[in-house]
Order: C-alpha cells, then structure tokens, then sequence
C-alpha cells in the first residue's frame, strides 16, 4: 500500500526525477523527467548519467561534488547545465540525496532537477535593464539622483555630479543631502547665497528644508557662474527623495531675454505720447498704458480686466460699443477724429485708430490706439482763419485801391484839365484868367499832396500790435485834447471826459483812435451851436466801451458802414468841412487791431455818438 502511494508520488511529482545506481547508471525516471529531457523511457535505462549533462565539464563537476568514497553529507545541491534529447540546453538545481544501504553502502542517488533557466533569463533580463538604464542616466543631460530615507545618496548620474560643483568630487554612494549642500556652498556654488554665519546656516536649512518637504513645484535659482539651476525634489512611497537638477541657463537667458524684451515693448507704450489699449472683441480691457488711462482720468489697474465702456463718458458710449461691434477682416485700420470736451480739462482732438486681429475669421482682439491732434486741429482751424481773413483783407484791398485811384485822380484831373485851359489861353492871347487857373492848380496838388500823406499814414497803421501795454484810455484821451488844442480852442468847443477803463493795447494808437473821434466831433459842428463833446466809458462783464459823442450835424444812418472806408466823405465841399476821408477808416483799423468794433450809435439823435466796444480777452494774452 505504502509502495503504491511512494510510487504515485515518484510518477506525480512536478519536478523531474532521475534515480542512478553508485556508478550513475539511470535506473529509473518519472513522467516530468522524461517530459524535461524528451527522451522514450527505454532511451534512458541503463544509460549513464553523463547523457543527459550539457558537457563533460558539467558532469565532472557534479562527481567532483559528491566524492563517493568520503561524501559526509548525503545531500548536495548545486546548479548544472543539462541536455535535452534535442541538444537544447537549459540550466537547473540538482538536489541530489544518496541512497544508503542498510549496512551504510551507497545504492545510488536520487536527483530532483529543478529548472532555472527562466529564473536565470529573468535575471539576465534585470542586469540588462539595470545596465540600460545605467547607460541611459549617464547619457542624459538632466541631473538625476536618489537618496533614501536617511538622506543618503544611493544613485546620482553624471549629470548630478555635475551641478554639484565642488561637491562633485567628493561624491559617493551614502552621503548625505545635507553634505552635498554644504560642500557645495563652502565652494561658492551658490551666488545667492549670504556669507557667513548664522545667515550661512540659516540658507543652508532653508535649502534643507526644500529638500525635505517637496511641493512638486520646481525652483529655479542662480549657481556657479552665472548658471541657472532648476531643482525639483518628489518624495517616493517608500520615504526615497528623488532630486532632479536641470541646468536651464539657456532657457533662462532666452526668458530674461523675452523678458527684457517685453520690459522694453512696455516701456515704450508707457512712454510714447499716443493712448495704447488692447481689448477682447467684447471690450474687456486686456492692456491699456497710462496715458489712456489717464485720458479717462483713471488708472490701468483700474482698467484691466473691466469693460471698456465703463470708463468712457456718456456720450462716447454708443460710438465705441458700435466700432468695436462692426470691425472687419478687410478692413484694416479704421480711424475717426473725434473732439472730448471732458470737464475740467482742455477740449481735445483725438485721432482714435481701431485694429482688429483675426485669428482666421474670428476677432481675438482689438487694438485701440489715440492720438492727441488738438494742436494740427488748431493749426488747422488757425490757417482756415487765417485764410478767410487773408481773402477779406484782399477783398478789401481790391476796394481800397479801386476807391483811392478813383479819388487820386480827381485832382489829376483838375491839373489836367486847367492845364489845358492854360495852353488854349496862352495860345488865343488870353491871359486875363491865368492867375484864378494857376490857384486852381495849386489847390489840386495841395490836395493831392494831402491824399497821399494821409494815406501814407493810413498805411503805416500796422493791422498787428507789437507793443501790448495796459492803457488807461483817459491818458489816451488827454494827449489827444492836447494835441487837438488849437482846433478846439478856434471852435470854443467843450470837451468833458468821464470815468474811462484801462485797456491791453498800445498807447500811440489809442492816442490816434481819440484824436480822430474828438477832431470830427469838433469839426463837424453846428454853425450856430457851441461844440460840447462828451467823452466817456463804460465796462461789462467782457467788454471796456469807448463812447464819443457831439451836439454837430451828426450823420444819416444811411451812411452808418460807409464812412468807415477809405476817402468816403459825406462832405465834398472842402471849404466848410476840410478833410481827406480817411479819420474814419484809420480809427477802424485802430479798432479791430485791438481786436474791437466801432460803430456809429444811429440811436443818438442829438448830434454824432461813435462806439467803440474793446473785448477784455482781446487776445493780446497769447501774441
Ligand atoms: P474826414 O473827416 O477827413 O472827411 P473821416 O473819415 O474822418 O474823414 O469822416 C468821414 C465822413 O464822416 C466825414 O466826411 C463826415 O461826413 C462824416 N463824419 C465823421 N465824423 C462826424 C461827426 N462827428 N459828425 C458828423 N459827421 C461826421
């Protein structure tokens, strides 16, 4: 019964079995030992041992092994190559256990072989990888190492040696995180480092405590010379630190690079008169510099982030929402001059300039740019100004010098035309009227003479005042009386002055403007009445008023514009009323180089009233 389960067991069991006598014949083999070798059964029996040994060399090993004559022990093990019937090889444990006899002779052997071959592929398989990944740390450039719990180093490649710097040398397996450190900061690896202690301890811990306490977040920090290193540390399960250095000077340099580059782009924007922003098509605030913010009387901080409409006043709302809604692809640049009246500041003209950015069909931004254009406004309005006064002035001029060539010659004419009677007179024997001809003569050039001095002096009035002054215009006045003096006493006229304001303007002129004005009304007098001139001023909030005004023979409405021009007369008759025409158009000139009116009151019955009106921002502030 026993025998029967032995033998089941021998023929069941996994693991080849092969029984040999003490001279290693082959008694016996169960199923698997016949299924590892693929011999027959009656291959085997009575066959030595040494058959089924990969060589000769293994087989000696294994007798050497088991010396039979003084073998203490009655087992051995020991792992030898075998062959199978097909001449493949494979590696296995013997387990060999002698059989002894009862008298303690040596029957034979049984031999429980045990494959390894997979056991010892896999190992090839491991020393293989091993030797891969050894290869591999070495090749690449990123510093790479592994210390176990206690901070000791158990693997680093090449790399790590590396960025240790001073501390590379002195590398081994087992040192610990903490001497890395301090090797390498004795050796000045680390520029940032402060010098000395305690504030050297202290960056050492802080180092330390990188090291112990990853945040799965790298740092980046200068080393050796002007290096950059990024230091990432993970923790493993089993309490390992992984330390990963990566020297990324040049990513670094390319991003202060990107950086300085990007300080310079923004100073430049932050400098540059013009107002700069950048916004989402939906009017977000992505940059703007401060001059725009500023345009808007706030801050970019204020600004980003927000909708471009909460910042731009009431009525600019409506237009930008629109320009931003309706930008398009083929477009390009959109531009548009618009006038702010913002309170509290200078109105200004802003030549404002849309851009959007396509990304394919889709707007991904628009880009807002402003330019302050009051000044080329100004200049702009300024020549149109000037322009239109420049064709007035020529409208006038062409007036002027018709009227003056037409009064020029009147006398010409006469000189002509008693010339003529003369030479007829001479030539008839006549001689009688010569004398009444040659005074006709005479008055004609007289006349001329004083034309043409009067209209010298006409032209000698410059439109533009060089010499602004404040002018009390009752010393204008007074110097005009004065210099009136024999006029007014031949007339017995009166003249009173009342209260008169100061004005901006230039003393000479206004002296001329009062003579003109008083002189006429002397002149132009009532035969039967004693001349009274009033002179006097008055003052709103914006304009300092002249008034002139005499008990004379005052002038038809009619003629109110008129007599202002050059040479117009309401009076021919030189021997009642003397004068040339001219008072009256040199007293405008005056006015309106101090940029006033004057105008004949035809409201005033008794006589002539002439009013002169002086704004009080009569621009002389800005000449
Ligand atoms: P003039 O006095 O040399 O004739 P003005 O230019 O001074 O030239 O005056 C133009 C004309 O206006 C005068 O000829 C005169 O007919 C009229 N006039 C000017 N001032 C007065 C005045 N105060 N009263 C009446 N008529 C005047």
């Amino acid at each position: 019964m026993q025998d029967h389960f032995a033998r089941a067991l021998y023929e069941m069991f996994p693991e080849p079995v092969v029984v040999v006598d003490r001279q290693r014949m082959i008694l016996s083999l169960n199923e698997a030992a016949l299924r590892q070798f693929g011999f027959g059964e009656e291959e085997l029996l009575g066959q030595p041992a040494s058959i089924l040994y990969a060589t000769e060399d293994d087989y000696a090993a294994c007798l050497n092994k088991r010396n039979v004559e003084n073998d203490p022990s009655p087992i051995t093990e020991a792992i030898y190559a075998f062959k199978r019937k097909d001449g493949t090889v494979f590696s296995a444990r013997l387990r060999s256990t002698r059989v002894d006899g009862p008298d303690g002779e040596s029957l034979g052997f049984i031999g429980v072989i045990h494959d390894i071959s997979d056991i010892l592929k896999l190992d090839k398989a491991r020393r293989n990888a091993r030797k891969i990944l050894d290869t591999a740390l070495g090749a690449i450039p990123e510093g790479f190492a592994i210390f176990d719990s206690e901070e000791r180093l158990m693997v680093y490649n090449e790399a790590y040696r590396r960025v240790c710097g001073p501390a590379g040398p002195f590398l081994h397996l087992g040192m610990t995180a903490a001497d890395i450190i301090r090797i390498a900061y004795e050796g000045g690896h680390y520029p940032e480092a402060p010098l000395g202690s305690p504030l050297a301890a202290e960056w050492i811990e802080s180092r330390l405590f990188d090291f112990r306490n990853p945040t799965g977040h790298a740092k980046v920090f200068p080393y050796a010379n002007n290096r950059w290193l990024r230091v990432e540390n993970f923790k493993t399960k089993d309490g390992n630190t992984i330390a990963l250095r990566i020297d990324v000077t040049a990513m670094k340099q390319t991003e202060l690079a990107l950086e300085r580059q990007r300080q310079e782009y923004l100073s430049l924007l932050q400098n540059i008169p013009d107002l700069v922003g950048r916004f989402t098509p939906d009017r977000q605030v992505l940059f703007v510099n401060r001059n725009y913010a500023d345009f808007f009387g706030t801050t970019p901080e204020a600004m980003v982030g927000t909708d471009l409409l909460d910042h731009v006043p009431e009525r600019m709302k409506e237009p930008t929402r629109l320009a931003f809604d309706t930008v398009l692809p083929e477009e390009g640049i959109r531009s548009k001059e618009v006038l702010h009246v913002r309170p509290g500041r200078p109105e200004t003209w802003i030549l404002w300039s849309l851009l959007a950015v396509f990304d394919g069909t889709r707007v991904s931004e628009v880009i807002s740019v402003g330019r302050d254009i009051t000044m080329q406004m100004q200049q702009q309005e300024r020549i149109t100004r000037q322009t239109l006064e420049l064709q007035r002035k020529n409208d006038a001029l062409n007036q002027f010098t018709g009227t003056v060539s037409h009064d020029l010659k009147a006398p010409l004419r006469h000189i002509a035309m008693f010339s003529d009677m003369i030479n007829d007179d001479l030539q008839a024997g006549n001689l009688e009227d010569l004398p009444s001809y040659a005074v006709h003569l005479r008055q004609s050039a007289r006349r001329m003479d004083r034309l043409i001095e009067s209209l010298l002096d006409y032209s000698q009035i410059a439109y533009q005042i060089g010499n602004w002054a404040l002018v009390p215009l009752s010393d204008a006045v007074t110097d005009a009386i004065l210099n009136l003096g024999s006029l007014i006493r031949a007339a017995d006229a009166r003249v009173d002055v009342g209260d008169l304001p100061v004005i901006r303007g230039d003393a000479e002129l206004l002296k001329r403007l009062a003579q003109n004005l008083i002189g006429n009304a002397v002149k132009y007098r009532r035969p039967d009445t004693k001349p009274v001139v009033r002179v006097y001023g008055e003052s709103s909030t914006d304009t300092d008023y002249l008034h002139v005004e005499d008990n004379g023979i005052g002038i038809d409405p009619r003629f109110a514009g008129k007599i202002f021009d050059v040479f117009q007369r309401l009076h021919r008759d030189e021997s009642v009323y003397q004068g040339t025409g001219i008072g009256l158009a040199l007293a405008k000139r005056i006015v309106e180089s101090h940029n006033g009116r004057i105008e004949l009151d035809t409201s005033f019955t008794g006589g002539a009233r002439f009013t002169v009106a002086f704004p009080k921002d009569n621009g002389s502030a800005k000449e």
